[in-house]
């Protein structure tokens, strides 16, 4: 078989995407290989699709173990010979693989790195006719990354023990430096590099100042993904309960997810996930590496990320089936400023310089009115012309500034005033006159700022003391009391006019727009869709597999606008093979059939 049957026989598409096929040559050739390429690129075909047309097996070095079971069910059903080595399994399945590995049954063998140092396994790799090895999430070998893993710096010895035999890297992001460091420490021989382009077309990336809490704006986003697949990601354990739990208070399927659950618990949430039984997983950072579930809808932050790299790779897990999706980024300057402090701890190691740079630069391209697309590629060191309709920035009109200058003052003064003891809402209650017990006992009602700021409700206000730390005119004491600068004395004093803008002080959010809506036809039957997707979610469940491994929403939707009749219309869906079709086909054309009689 050549690899255009393959390609259609396994996977179902009908061509490479231009780089695939750059990618599949290089290992096909023997040679070494590093590519890059955005999540959702489709890197696991460039590995997954060769080693079915080379004598031998792959073995392919992951860093999440719970995650690669899911990936070797969906190849097992595309009828590729895929098996896993892990501490999570029993003895006997463990014994089966193995026997499978010495009958020459396997083309995938998916293991973590820290079995790889054992000595039985890289003995027992020595016995096995390896055609090369993948190395998956590469940039954890980096320092200069954002996931770096202890595990994965041990893999030069791969190189070092079996020299002669390929060795395939890929990742999804990598800054100059990082890229440098994989082919370094992996010891790559002359790679062949692909790398693509950063650019998610059919993700809309948003990034706003976060309200409040930022509750309001969650909200309105879920309102417009009804019965979809999100994640929402938080920064602490506390948090992702306490949201999980407000969201299903306002009738939404959503459950909690951090490293602190109990393993049975994490495994249900996953699990039912998958299954879209859960539509809102309301996570920390622990959700989400190597998730590979093709029709997560939305993705949504409701603090700063880590880092740009963190991020990228965050919202990169929306639309992977390369339907529309929509990400938000909430941020407001505490955000900043606590991140700011984490550095501040860190012991004194050479990156932590460019730890700060790093996050100066992350909120650059927050607050920058460029296109958010154009501004991570950049950040990436990608140059693109803006997406003109993928992002807040290009699809708002030209922002308006309004000058808040004499409210900044007002605020300030409330601070300066009451001591630089106390909090942001404890000045505006000051500000808007209120009788809080805590404003009569300190006796504030008689300071000269009381009461001097009803002309603006709470929320702007917020707005208004956020702005001013955004600006850098105060800064928060350990117990977030609001302090001054010197550039906030000077605003106090007049010296300088303060703008934001206008959107902002609104009071009501913009409505939202219709441009995130998929693109549908006029005549598209909804209804049919929904039939499809019960039908597939019956199999899955038939199958023990998620449903997006029977077929992906894209595949439904092409399935619910071609309508296919038969077996030769069914192959030229998107993500139909034969093996899939041999499988499901004929389920599937059972739906089909009654409509295409009535219609
Ligand atoms: P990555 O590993 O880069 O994040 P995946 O390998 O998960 O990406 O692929 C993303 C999606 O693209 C999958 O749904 C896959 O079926 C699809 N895909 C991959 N290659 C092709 C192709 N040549 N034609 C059409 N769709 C493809
Ligand atoms: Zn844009």
């Amino acid at each position: 078989m050549n690899k255009l049957e393959t390609l259609r026989r396994h996977f179902g598409h009908e061509a490479f995407r231009p780089l695939q096929e750059e990618a599949v040559d290089a290992i096909l050739s023997g040679r070494d290989l590093l590519m890059i390429l955005p999540t959702g690129g489709g890197k696991s075909l460039c590995y997954q699709l060769p080693t079915l047309m080379m004598p031998g097996v792959t073995v392919v070095i992951s860093p999440l173990l719970a995650l690669m079971h899911d990936q070797v069910t969906a190849l097992r059903e595309q009828g590729i010979a895929a098996a896993m080595l892990g501490s999570m399994q029993s003895q006997e399945e463990q014994r089966e693989v193995l026997a499978q590995l010495r009958r020459g049954e396997l083309k995938l063998l998916y293991v973590a790195p820290e079995r790889l140092a054992g000595e039985f396994f890289s003995r027992l790799l020595q016995t096995l006719p390896v055609n090369f090895f993948v190395i998956d999430e590469a940039h954890c070998v980096s320092e200069w990354g954002h996931e770096f893993r202890q595990d994965y710096r041990r893999l030069s010895w791969l190189r070092e023990r079996f020299g002669s035999i390929p060795i395939a890297a890929f990742t999804a992001t990598a800054t100059a430096e990082v890229e440098r460091d994989i082919a370094e420490q992996l010891r790559l021989r002359d790679p062949v590099r692909v790398r693509g382009s950063l650019y998610r077309e059919n993700l809309t990336v948003t990034a706003r100042h976060r309200l409040g809490d930022g509750r309001g704006q969650l909200l309105e986003l879920l309102a417009a993904h009804r019965g979809e697949s999100g994640i929402v990601y938080t920064l602490s354990r506390k948090q992702t309960e306490s949201l999980a739990e407000f969201l299903r208070s306002k009738g939404h399927k959503a459950a909690a997810f951090h490293a602190g659950l109990e393993a049975e618990e994490k495994r249900r949430v996953y699990e039912a996930f998958l299954a879209d039984e859960i539509e809102t997983v309301v996570a920390t950072v622990a959700f989400g590496m190597g998730i590979d579930k093709s029709n997560i809808r939305y993705v949504v932050h409701m603090s700063l990320p880590k880092s740009v790299e963190n991020y990228y790779q965050e919202i990169g897990r929306a639309g992977r089936d390369g339907l529309e999706a929509e990400t938000l980024l909430l941020f407001g300057a505490q955000d900043l400023l606590m991140q700011r402090r984490f550095i501040d701890e860190l012991p004194e190691i050479p990156y932590k310089a460019h730890a700060y740079e790093k996050l100066e630069a992350f909120w650059r391209l927050c607050t920058s009115e460029t296109c958010r697309h154009r501004a991570l590629a950049g950040y990436f060191g990608e140059e693109l012309p803006a997406c003109g309709k993928r992002c807040d920035n290009c699809l708002a009109p030209a922002s308006q500034q309004r000058e808040i200058t004499e409210e900044a003052r007002k605020f300030l003064a409330a601070a300066w005033r009451s001591g630089q003891r106390f909090g942001t809402g404890y000045l505006i209650d000051l500000l808007r006159g209120s009788r809080d017990r805590r404003i009569l006992a300190n006796g504030h009602e008689s300071l000269s700022v009381y009461g001097i700021g009803k002309e603006l409700d709470r929320k702007q206000w917020g707005v208004v003391a956020d702005r001013l730390l955004e600006l850098g005119a105060t800064t928060l004491n350990e117990h977030k009391g609001v302090v001054l600068t010197q550039k906030g004395a000077e605003i106090l004093k007049g010296l300088e006019a303060v703008t934001i803008r206008q959107e902002r002080m609104e009071t009501k959010a913009p409505s939202r727009r219709a441009s995130v809506e998929p693109e549908l036809p006029d005549d598209f039957d909804a209804e049919l869709f929904e039939r499809l997707r019960e039908r597939r979610k019956a199999i899955a469940r038939e199958h023990g597999v998620p449903p997006y491994v029977v077929f992906s929403d894209k595949t439904l939707r092409e399935l619910a606008i071609h309508r296919p009749a038969d077996r030769e219309e069914m192959l030229s869906i998107h993500g139909i093979g034969e093996v899939k079709f041999e499988r499901y086909g004929e389920l599937f054309l059972e739906v089909l059939e009654e409509v295409n009689r009535f219609s």
